[in-house]
């Protein structure tokens, strides 16, 4: 039997979040809480940092929108998952 996994995420209530793409800018920093959540996700789903840009969710910069997976966020959870 697999071990259980917990996982604890915290949300800073100290940011302001948005959900509006348009305010995560350079100038005017506010966390995109969708593409947080997605990332964090990644990381529940055991996918680690990616060393490439290609991975719009597991590479992550403050300063991104990426609200969808693309292929190479696919084939890395899958890995994760079943390496063979
Ligand atoms: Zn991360």
């Amino acid at each position: 039997m697999a071990t259980p996994l917990i996982i604890i995420l915290y949300i800073n209530k100290n940011l302001v979040w948005t959900d509006v793409a348009s305010l995560v800018t350079p100038t005017h920093w506010y966390p995109d809480i969708r593409t947080v959540m997605l990332h964090e996700m990644g990381h529940v789903f055991g996918v680690t940092h990616a060393p490439s840009t290609s991975s719009s969710v597991m590479f992550y910069s403050n300063l991104k929108v990426k609200r969808s997976l693309t292929p190479c966020d696919y084939n890395t959870t899958l890995n994760a998952y079943n390496p063979l």
